[in-house]
C-alpha cells in the first residue's frame, strides 16, 4: 500500500517509511492512497473475534510487505499484553441504548496506550530490520508523554527523551513518565511552558546535527499513521458486540487533536455501518463551531478541566478535509496556506461533514454537573474527558433506537481535581498496578529553556 500527502506535492511512501517520517515534505499529512475495504459478509464473519485476532484482521491490509503476517501478529500480541482486562477493550451500558467503551486499561489509564504500545513494537521491530537506532523526541502536557514512555521503554533501537513544562504537569502524571528508570528513558523538565517544550523539539527536529553518530529523530505525536490505524480497531469491536454489520451503532468522542475520532471515520469508510459520529469539544470549541457555523477561526486556549482536549488546531482535521475537498491536495494547501487565519468550509464539504459528524460543546460547569449525574444515576464514574463525551452524545444524538458508544479517553484517577468537585467525599483510588506510585523512585533532569543545553545534555545521554 501506498501512502500520499494531504497537500499532493510530497513523494509517496511505503507504509514502513510513512510510519518514521513526520509530517510530508509539503507540510501534509500522510494518508493511505486508497483504503481497503471490507464487504458486509466479511465483517459479519469478524464477530467473536478476540481484540488481538480482529487487530490483525483491520491492520494487515495497510502494513503490506514491510511486515510479514507472523511480525504483525507478534507486534500486536506484545502491545495488548500490557493491557490489564482482558477484554481489552470492554464495554459498559450506563442508559438504554447507551454504552461506554473503556480505553483505559492499559499501563498509562489512556486511551493513547492502544496507539502507543503498538507504535513502540512497530518502530522496533522496522529499526532492527533496517540495522537503524532512531532518538525519539517529544513534548507533552500530559498523556502523550507517559504513553510514549511505556511504548518505548523496552525498545533496543530507541531512545526516547520527553520534555514537559516543569511544575506544570499534575503530580500523577509526571510520575507516571519520571519513574519508569530504563536506560533508554529521558524525562526533561523544562523551566518553561508547553510552548516552549514544543518550541525546543520544533527546533531540533530542523536542526539534528547535535545527535552522534548520525542518528536521527523520529516522532511520535498523534499525526503518525500508526497511531491513527490502531486506533481503528476498537471501533469495528464495540460496532461488532453490538451487533454490526446487522446494526448501524454510533459513536461519541471526546476530542482534541483529530485523531480519534478520525479513526473512527476510516471504520465507517472500510465498511463498518456507523451512523453518526459526535465531535465532542470542551471550551477549546474550534471543532464545533467549524460543524455548527463554519466557523474555523482560532482563539485563545483556555485552561479546562480536561486538558488532554485542550487544543487550539487539531491537526487531523486536515486528513478529513482532504476527503471532504474530493482528495483535492492543491485545495488543501490553499485552504490551509495561514493555519491561524479563519478557514471557512465550501458548502459542498461542509454539507458532507454534517452528513456523519454532529458537534457539542461541554465547558467545566456542565462536565462536573455530569460526572455527578451519571454517578447518582447509574454508579458509574466517568473522568472528566469522558463526561464531555457523554453529555455530547445525549445532546445531539439523532437515533434513539440505535447504540450510541461513548469512548472513554481516560480512566478517573488520572484526574481526580474534576472529580472531586463533582463529588468531594468519592475516593478514587489508583488501580493496583499503581498504587505505588507516589512511593517509587522518580528520575528526570531540569533544564534551562534553553537550545543549546538541551542539546549537550542529549548528546551527553546518548554517549556522543
Ligand atoms: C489525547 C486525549 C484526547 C483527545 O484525543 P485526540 O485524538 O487528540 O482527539 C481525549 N481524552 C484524553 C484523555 C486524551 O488523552
Amino acid at each position: 500500500m501506498k501512502f500520499i500527502s494531504t497537500r499532493g506535492r510530497a513523494p509517496s511512501l511505503s507504509f514502513a517509511d510513512t510510519v518514521l517520517t513526520g509530517l510530508a515534505s509539503d507540510g501534509g499529512l500522510y494518508v493511505p492512497e486508497s483504503l481497503p475495504a471490507f464487504s458486509r459478509e466479511e465483517i459479519a464473519s469478524m464477530a467473536g473475534l478476540d481484540y488481538r485476532e480482529l487487530a490483525f484482521r483491520i491492520m494487515q491490509p495497510f502494513v503490506g510487505s514491510d511486515v510479514s503476517e507472523e511480525e504483525l501478529r507478534g507486534i500486536i500480541d506484545r502491545s495488548y499484553s500490557t493491557f490489564r482486562h482482558s477484554a481489552i477493550a470492554p464495554l459498559v451500558q450506563t442508559d438504554t441504548n447507551e454504552w461506554i467503551l473503556e480505553l483505559f486499561h492499559g499501563p498509562t489509564l489512556a486511551f493513547k496506550d492502544f496507539a502507543l504500545q503498538f507504535l513502540g513494537q512497530l518502530f522496533d521491530l522496522l529499526l532492527k530490520k533496517r540495522g537503524e537506532r532512531v532518538v525519539v523526541m517529544g513534548a507533552t502536557s500530559g498523556d502523550t508523554g507517559s504513553a510514549a514512555i511505556e511504548g518505548c521503554r523496552h525498545c533496543e533501537n530507541i531512545d526516547i527523551f520527553i520534555l514537559h513544562p516543569h511544575n506544570r504537569v499534575s503530580e500523577v502524571q509526571r510520575r507516571q513518565m519520571t519513574t519508569v528508570l530504563s536506560d533508554n528513558v529521558f524525562n526533561i523538565a523544562l523551566e518553561g511552558n508547553f510552548d516552549d517544550c514544543q518550541n525546543m523539539v520544533k527546533a531540533s527536529f530542523a536542526e539534528q546535527s547535535f545527535l552522534p553518530d548520525g542518528r536521527r529523530l523520529v516522532a511520535v505525536n498523534s499525526i503518525n499513521w500508526a497511531r491513527i490505524m490502531a486506533q481503528i480497531v476498537y471501533y469495528f469491536y464495540a460496532a461488532l458486540r453490538l451487533g454490526a454489520p446487522q446494526r448501524t451503532v454510533n459513536f461519541s468522542v471526546p476530542t482534541g487533536n483529530f485523531g480519534d475520532i478520525f479513526a473512527g471515520y476510516l471504520a465507517r469508510q472500510m465498511g463498518l455501518p456507523i451512523g453518526q459520529l459526535v465531535i465532542a469539544t470542551n471550551a477549546n470549541d474550534i471543532l464545533h463551531r467549524c460543524i455548527s457555523d463554519n466557523d474555523h477561526s482560532p482563539r485563545p486556549l483556555v485552561h479546562s478541566l480536561s486538558p488532554s482536549m485542550d487544543i487550539m488546531v487539531s491537526s487531523n482535521f486536515e486528513r478529513l478535509l482532504f476527503d471532504l475537498y474530493g482528495r483535492d491536495g492543491a485545495a488543501v494547501a490553499a485552504l490551509l496556506a495561514d493555519r491561524s487565519a479563519p478557514m471557512h468550509l465550501s458548502k459542498e464539504a461542509l454539507d458532507r461533514a454534517r452528513e456523519l459528524f454532529s458537534s457539542y460543546r461541554v465547558d467545566d460547569t456542565r462536565t462536573v454537573e455530569v460526572i455527578r449525574a451519571v454517578y447518582e444515576s447509574s454508579g458509574y464514574l466517568l473522568d472528566p474527558h469522558t463526561a464531555i463525551g457523554v453529555e455530547a452524545a445525549r445532546q445531539v444524538r439523532r437515533a434513539e433506537d440505535q447504540p450510541m458508544v461513548c469512548l472513554s479517553t481516560a480512566h478517573p484517577a488520572k484526574f481526580p481535581q474534576a472529580v472531586a468537585r463533582a463529588l468531594p467525599t468519592q475516593e478514587i483510588p489508583l488501580p493496583p498496578h499503581m498504587q505505588d506510585l507516589f512511593q517509587r523512585e522518580e528520575r528526570m533532569k531540569v533544564l534551562p529553556n534553553d537550545l543549546k543545553r538541551v542539546h549537550e545534555f542529549m548528546a551527553m545521554a546518548l554517549g556522543g
